[in-house]
């Protein structure tokens, strides 16, 4: 990291008057299988599509000084399994980095399968804050009647589950609108938080939050130049975006970023949308939502 980055971005909250940033979305997970997501994206692959280099490329322990020094106060290790018998093993990699990262909410995942049950109730018994879902890498439908006990202790919990379910950067089987509107159509109550503010299917997801109070979008990659080139935010949709601020938050996908983490803070103030909304955004939104 460039020094000058992060007084920059703390410039960025402390003229909003903000203790600090609270990230939703950031990816932390076992180096061996980071290394995998790393190799993913320098290849470029299907699920991505065009070059994506990678600019906070470094050792954990340099990673999580980086957030620091940038001034987030709370962030999530947002991992998640692309084929059955890896959740288990995640959500224990996951209980032990925040075990000794206490700025770290306590992640956890699952996939569909037999075991999902077992180790969702015990990451839950553990403490988990916040589950992530990837219907994209997963590739599997969120109404499997093998999550069905998963969605109820979520829904009864109010664990938020951020859930990357629109069709960016490239549409899957179960992506878009549909499936997870007939799982909220099931469990009404669900915390989800919608990864990347629904991309590209912005519009259908704002839909969604409306229809549903329990519903919110993170920020993640949405407005910044990167983002923009290929879906691009609708700007007649920049009403809803003021209406629903109270359910937007501030997420990043640091360290996996194409740009520098400043950028993502200047792609939303530029929406123009005032202090207030930037303040709810970046920080107050996700300090009441994780009572922190
Ligand atoms: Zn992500």
């Amino acid at each position: 990291m460039a020094p000058a980055d992060g007084e920059q971005v703390k410039k960025f909250w402390a003229d909003l008057g903000l203790p600090g940033l609270i990230d939703v979305h950031t990816h932390f997970m076992p180096d061996r299988v980071l290394a995998k997501v790393w190799a993913y994206f320098d290849s470029a692959g299907p699920l991505i599509g065009r070059p994506w280099p990678i600019t906070y490329r470094d050792e954990e322990d340099e990673r999580l000084a980086t957030l620091r020094a940038f001034g987030v106060r709370s962030f999530t290790s947002m991992l998640y399994p692309h084929k059955p018998g890896m959740a288990a093993w995640l959500n224990s990699w996951a209980a032990q980095f925040a075990s000794r990262t206490p700025d770290c909410l306590h992640t956890a995942t699952f996939f569909p399968e037999q075991d999902a049950k077992r180790y969702v109730y015990e990451a839950v018994d553990k403490g988990a804050r916040v589950f992530k879902s990837h219907l994209q890498v997963g590739a599997y439908d969120p109404n499997d009647a093998l999550l069905d006990p998963v969605w109820g202790l979520l829904a009864e919990t109010g664990i938020p589950i951020v859930i990357h379910c629109g069709s960016g950067p490239a549409p899957a089987r179960y992506t878009g609108p549909g499936p997870i509107g007939r799982l909220l159509v099931r469990h009404p109550s669900l915390r989800l938080i919608i990864a990347h503010m629904g991309m590209p299917e912005y519009s259908d997801f704002l839909d969604l939050a409306g229809r549903h109070p329990t519903v919110h979008l993170d920020t993640t990659m949405a407005f910044t130049d990167f983002s923009e080139a290929t879906a691009p935010f609708p700007r007649a949709e920049l009403p809803r975006l003021a209406h629903l601020g109270d359910r937007i938050l501030l997420g990043t996908d640091f360290p996996n970023i194409p740009y520098p983490y400043l950028h993502a803070l200047e792609a939303l103030a530029r929406l123009d949308l005032g202090d207030d909304w930037l303040r709810a955004v970046c920080h107050d939104n996700a300090a009441r939502l994780f009572a922190l």
